[in-house]
């Protein structure tokens, strides 16, 4: 080659589709390649699309855990309902005591810790498997209610067992001290299918103590209940083992209930029914709560 002359490279041979100028086909690639990455306005679309999807998506989501907390619940109820049953057809006919007693105290369904107020979620665990339902159970976490709200409140923040034994079922004194004779003995409760053993209780004290009462003379509610799952939902469980969900209706009773959770210093025990949609709840609990007989 001479010095100073530059020989240009055989020339590449491309086949245009026809009509296709070569200018056209070099416009075109040079878009298709730009093309290969996100613009800024893109990624955002992207984003906002991901975020809608989050937004549809986490109230299912929500909904099913749920769900499955709420079956759960029924499944611990379920447990416990068919041991009280067990305790009885071992002991006679007898009702297992539905009292809290102190370490050392009358044996009951569980024990509580001396100092229950602050005794830690732990310590109580450990005085529930000194219980006399324990050997029929043996599964600690079937006393507590996955969606219990307590252990996340200041108020309640040692709070472990969930559910109580309404005190009609052997869980009041026997000598009509709630003007009530209690079932002691199974043969005591007329029709066990429409008589509620177990409840989930939100007493104010920050632990549940003693038996979940009402007064049926008097006509009033005396112990709040927890209502810890959707739509204002509550687990019952039942004296021949069946367990269900009731939906509760008065707003003022919800409220009421509420406000032994969030605010207890302003919550008092012992609420007359509003003359609306809470009459319904009152007469259902009042239909399905335990008890020989009124005190004279
Ligand atoms: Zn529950």
């Amino acid at each position: 080659m001479q010095p100073g002359r530059y020989q240009w490279a055989a020339p590449v041979s491309v086949d245009l589709p026809a009509g296709v100028s070569l200018a056209h086909f070099l416009l075109k690639g040079r878009a298709k390649m730009k093309r290969r990455a996100f613009t800024l306005i893109e990624l955002l679309v992207v984003i906002a699309i991901i975020a809608i999807l989050m937004a549809i998506l986490m109230p299912a989501l929500k909904a099913v855990k749920e769900q499955a907390r709420s079956i759960s619940c029924r499944s611990n109820i379920r447990q416990l309902t068919i041991a009280w049953i067990m305790y009885k057809d071992d002991n006679d006919n007898k009702l297992v005591s539905g009292h809290t007693p102190g370490p050392g105290g009358t044996p009951a369904w569980i024990v509580m810790p001396s100092g229950a107020q602050t005794a830690s979620a732990e310590e109580k665990k450990k005085y529930i498997m000194q219980g006399l339902l324990w050997p029929y159970v043996k599964n600690v976490g079937a006393y507590h209610c996955p969606s219990d709200k307590r252990p996340n409140n200041p108020h309640h923040q040692y709070a472990y067992r969930t559910y109580s034994i309404a005190g009609g079922m052997n869980g009041v004194n026997s000598n009509g001290g709630w003007e009530i004779m209690p079932c002691m003995r199974y043969s005591d409760i007329d029709n066990p299918a429409t008589k509620y053993v177990f409840l989930a209780e939100l007493d104010k004290r920050g632990y549940n103590n003693g038996s979940w009462v009402m007064n049926p003379k008097s006509r009033q509610w005396v112990d709040p209940f927890a209502i810890w799952h959707s739509r204002n939902t509550s687990t019952l469980g039942w004296a021949d083992g069946h367990v269900g969900m009731q939906r509760w209706l008065g707003k003022g009773l919800i409220e009421w209930n509420e406000l032994a959770l969030h605010n207890p210093l302003a919550f008092n025990f012992y609420r007359t029914p509003a003359q609306d949609e809470e009459l319904e709840d009152f007469e259902f609990m009042l239909k399905g709560y335990p008890y020989r007989s009124l005190l004279p």
